[in-house]
């Protein structure tokens, strides 16, 4: 028989204003030098869940949430993923007993600023075989998106680990206010990646390297952007700056390397990531520009070349009213409606006066104002159309020679007037 292992991850951080903080990434384990990512196997779905009477208690609509994050995710296409709930009984705690629960964390984080853990047991071949998801109260007290956070831990009990995507569900931190949860292309291309229904999974595999000054480059993000800007899908280098991204709908992209040195870092990992040494390196793209992919193919040796280092680092993106100061940034991703106009900050270290841009490779985005440079911050006034397509986006900085990305640092919202017709 072999061992059972157990993964716990910490998760969704407060949300911190101004404060330097810092792909979805499957959950990995290093077992005999081999990085193995851990999912549940075929038939275990839906996975069915026992909410302790605590939870029903303290958060209000706890069922009705849970039932919907449980949606969200079971309605990436192609996979059989889905949830059960088997109600609310008492009694439910984490721990290894057979049964997937929901339960409260009674100040289990205090002080830590950690508000909900998801706790994986899984076997030698990366079997999951349970999970139990446990929410801080201070999720609650404190006004924290609680749809947002339950999706998040639902991504882990599925097996992700967290993304460096600001726009992502599975990025580490969560927001105040009851915005409904929406999967990101990464979170969606990550499952549909771990659990397709057709074998091979639908989709390119996209394969390259990344390198800098000492070879090949340790847990850089490689992020492919589609032609509106989107980072569609994300993966980390392995020890050796080799990378691999499945699952990648039909498209034209480009390959990007960032390194992870905030606003998220090799910290928000588990286990074998946080092994790697960050280095600081130039955000670049793929050698041979624009790359049109077809589902079912696998593309090799797309290379980066990030050799070099930079000092620019942005951190922090805000959206304000045109011709206010009412400037406010945070590590956070900033939701902006399409037919807006309104101006965009971004911040962060190595920003230089006169020198530092960006740029939003959106068709939809056209910046109306010259650029406004502030202590730490850059900031220009955008249009956004009317017909721009829900998303996320890309920023890209440039200082001088360097370059810099903040991956999903926008989420574009419908225009007001279509808003009823959100699809999630
Ligand atoms: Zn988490």
């Amino acid at each position: 028989m072999s061992p059972i292992r157990k993964l716990s991850i910490t998760a969704a951080v407060l949300a911190l204003v101004s404060v330097p903080l810092f792909g979805a990434a499957r959950l990995t384990y290093f077992n005999n030098g081999t990085l193995i990512p851990v999912a549940w196997p075929d038939g275990s779905f839906p996975i069915r869940y026992s909410i302790d009477r605590r939870v029903a208690d303290t958060i209000p609509q706890a069922a009705a949430i849970l039932d919907r994050g449980g949606k969200d995710w079971a309605a990436i296409p192609d996979t059989s993923i889905g949830f059960q709930s088997l109600g609310v009984v008492d009694g439910a705690s984490a721990g290894k007993d057979g049964r997937n629960t929901i339960s409260m964390a009674d100040d289990l984080f205090a002080g830590q600023k950690f508000i909900a853990l998801t706790t994986n047991w899984y076997d030698d071949n990366g079997r999951i075989i349970e999970a139990d998801m446990q929410i801080d109260p201070t999720a609650v007290s404190g006004g924290y998106n609680i749809q947002q956070l339950v999706d998040h831990e639902m991504g882990h009990i599925l097996g992700l680990d967290h993304s460096a995507v600001l726009s992502s569900v599975m990025y580490p931190y969560v927001g105040t206010g009851n915005n409904p949860a929406a999967l990101d292309s990464d979170d969606r291309v990550a499952i549909g990646a771990a659990y397709s229904r057709n074998k091979p999974a639908t989709g390119a595999t996209l394969e390259g390297r990344v390198y800098g000054d000492d070879g090949g480059i340790f847990a850089a993000q490689v992020v492919a952007v589609n032609d509106k800007g989107e980072p569609v899908a994300t993966a980390l280098s392995d020890k050796n700056g080799n990378f691999s991204l499945p699952g990648v709908p039909s498209g034209t992209y480009r390959i990007y390397a960032e390194p992870l040195d905030g606003p998220f870092a090799v910290q928000n990992l588990s286990g074998f990531w946080q092994s790697a040494k960050v280095t600081s390196f130039p955000t670049q793209y793929a050698e041979g520009g624009p790359l049109r992919v077809e589902n079912g193919r696998i593309y090799g040796n797309l290379n980066v070349n990030s050799a070099g280092s930079v000092r620019l680092n942005p951190k922090w993106i805000g959206a304000w009213a045109a011709g206010t100061d009412n400037v406010s940034l945070q590590a956070m991703p900033t939701m902006l409606h399409a037919g807006t106009t309104i101006t965009l900050g971004v911040g962060g270290d190595g920003f230089t006066s006169g020198m530092t841009t960006f740029d939003v490779p959106n068709p939809g985005f056209h910046r109306t104002s010259d650029f406004k440079w502030s202590s730490n911050y850059v900031c220009a006034t955008f249009s956004v159309d009317a017909s721009t397509p829900a998303g996320s986006v890309v920023v890209m900085v440039k200082s001088g020679n360097e370059s810099a990305a903040l991956t999903g640092a926008l989420r574009v919202e419908p225009s007001t007037r279509s808003r009823g017709v959100r699809k999630l």
